[in-house]
Formats: C-alpha cells, structure tokens, sequence
C-alpha cells in the first residue's frame, strides 16, 4: 500500500526526486538528504510500513532482506564499518512515519542523531 502523503513512498514512486544507490521490487535505498556521515544512506522497503514498532512476523522476510541489503551497500560505498539506526516512534525521534534503516559511517568519529 502507498500512501499519498508520505514523502517515502513519494520517494518510492519517484514523484519526487532522491539519489538512488539501490532499488529492486520490494525495497530502495538512497542518500539521506541531511547526511550526519559521509556516508548516509536510508533503505526502505516500498510497501507503506510505519515503523517497527507496527511490525508483527508477516514483516519478517521485508525486515531481514532491508538488514541484509545494509552490510552490501555499505561495502559498495566504501566503508569497512557502519552504524545502523532504527529511529521508532515519536518519541524515538522518528520523523517520517515510513520505517527506514539509516546506515552510516566514514568519518573517525561515528554520529549520532
Ligand atoms: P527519522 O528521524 O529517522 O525519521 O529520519 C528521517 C530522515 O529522512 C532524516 O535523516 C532526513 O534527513 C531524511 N529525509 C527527509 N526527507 C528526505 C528526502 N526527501 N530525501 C532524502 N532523505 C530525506
Ligand atoms: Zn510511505
């Protein structure tokens, strides 16, 4: 399902513009807009799932391909190490109410948001 006022799967129907470094019929990976690395990068699966505190088994097989996908990116980028982050509800600092994996890394000193 896409939602129509999501920005991710905007980003997904490619009704709005990103850099894409990975797509394929279930997910899509692309450079964060407001890197906080070198190296940031979002993978998304393209179905609207809110976050993974809505996540339930049915979303086993999209989570762990979107887990799996993260380490083979990354080396394609460059980085020998990453960080992953699953910001998860508001109060979890999430802002787009599309789950998405941060995967980030490349400077000395890792960030956090
Ligand atoms: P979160 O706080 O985990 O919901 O993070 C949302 C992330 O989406 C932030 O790091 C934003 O910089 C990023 N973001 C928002 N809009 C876009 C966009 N149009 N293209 C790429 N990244 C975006
Ligand atoms: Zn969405």
């Amino acid at each position: 399902m896409l939602m129509d006022n999501c920005i991710f799967c905007k980003i997904s129907k490619k009704e709005i513009p990103s850099t894409i470094i990975y797509e394929d019929e279930e997910m899509l990976a692309f450079k964060d807009i407001n890197p906080i690395d070198k190296v940031h990068f979002l993978i998304i699966p393209k179905e609207h799932i809110i976050n993974l505190i809505e996540c339930n088994s049915d979303h086993q097989d999209i989570l762990s391909k979107m887990l799996l996908l993260a380490p083979k990116l990354a080396k394609e980028s460059g980085l020998k190490g990453f960080r992953m982050m699953i910001n998860s509800g508001k109060e979890g600092g999430q802002e787009v109410f599309h789950i998405h994996f941060h995967v980030y890394g490349g400077s000395e000193k890792l960030a956090k948001l």
